[in-house]
């Protein structure tokens, strides 16, 4: 990656308490502009919250989080976020076009509301986008899993955010969905900075440009190479290594602490 790159993210030794629980401890990541990150780690391991935190919806302990050098602000509009497939409710009575639109909503509702043509428009827009634009009028509750979670990140690009957020969006998806939803995040990576939540490993070696584990330290962040290097530093995130056709084997105890971060990365 060229150093001089612009840093999309950048995040210095964060900290993220809820109530009694330590979610994230000292984290330190840089994410330059047009990477595509995968974020891997055990359940609990803090992930969802490191997404909510660069989106301003929980609170830092400690630490500071800069998205193209500047202070996050809440709800910045340069960041698009898919939720984790499991919080959203798919039996809400509401169609394809209109779950987009919600989009480009601020602050609450009144009766007689309407949206504005532009953002119709730009919400059709990003349908043909992605190809989904026959299923607008479609309810959620009608649509597949693969087809469901398209429309999410349909809605977050609507309003043509330069940083995508997306958290586990290939956990309730059909493998031939699954490819679709991989190919179309690297055709946006082409114009827009990409970090994903992953327990799907396939998809870390192959489509993305580096990996970060969390368990509630960064326990890696580099290359996403699943050599015995990698998988070595990556000691404390579970990574299974039959998917990839390299031999299974049970990693022993490692007597050092390999927590941290990127060799190169400052904090
Ligand atoms: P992951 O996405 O890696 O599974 P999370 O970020 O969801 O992990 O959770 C990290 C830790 O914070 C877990 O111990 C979890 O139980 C806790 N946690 C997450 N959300 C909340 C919350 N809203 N209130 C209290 N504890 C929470
Ligand atoms: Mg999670």
């Amino acid at each position: 990656m060229d150093q001089s790159a612009k840093n999309a993210i950048q995040i210095e030794n964060l900290s993220v308490n809820y109530r009694h629980t330590r979610a994230l401890q000292n984290v330190c990541l840089n994410v330059p502009e047009g990477e595509f990150l995968g974020i891997i780690g055990p359940n609990g391991g803090g992930k969802s919250t490191l997404l909510k935190a660069i989106l301003g919806l929980v609170p830092p302990a400690s630490g500071k989080i800069e998205i193209f050098g500047e202070e996050r602000k809440k709800n910045q509009a340069v960041i698009g976020y898919v939720p984790q497939f499991s919080t959203v409710d798919r039996t809400f009575p509401i169609s394809a076009q209109e779950v987009v639109l919600t989009a480009f909503l601020k602050g609450p509702l009144h009766p007689f509301f309407r949206y504005k043509e532009e953002h119709r428009r730009a919400a059709s827009a990003a349908l043909e986008r992605v190809g989904i634009e026959n299923l607008a009028s479609r309810q959620i509750s009608e649509l597949s899993g693969g087809e469901f979670q398209r429309l999410l990140i349909v809605r977050a690009l609507a309003t043509e955010p330069k940083i995508l957020l997306l958290d586990e969006p290939t956990a309730s998806v059909d493998p031939a969905s699954r490819e679709h939803i991989y190919e179309l995040l690297t055709e946006i990576n082409k114009s827009v900075t990409i970090v994903m939540v992953t327990h799907d490993l396939m998809a870390i070696a192959s489509e993305v440009t580096s990996i970060a584990c969390l368990n509630q330290t960064l326990v890696y962040h580099g290359g996403p190479q699943l050599d015995e290097k990698t998988v070595n530093a990556m000691y404390g995130c579970p990574v299974d290594l039959i998917a990839h056709g390299v031999p299974h084997r049970v990693l022993g105890r490692h007597d050092h602490d390999c927590r941290g971060g990127r060799e190169d990365e400052e904090c």
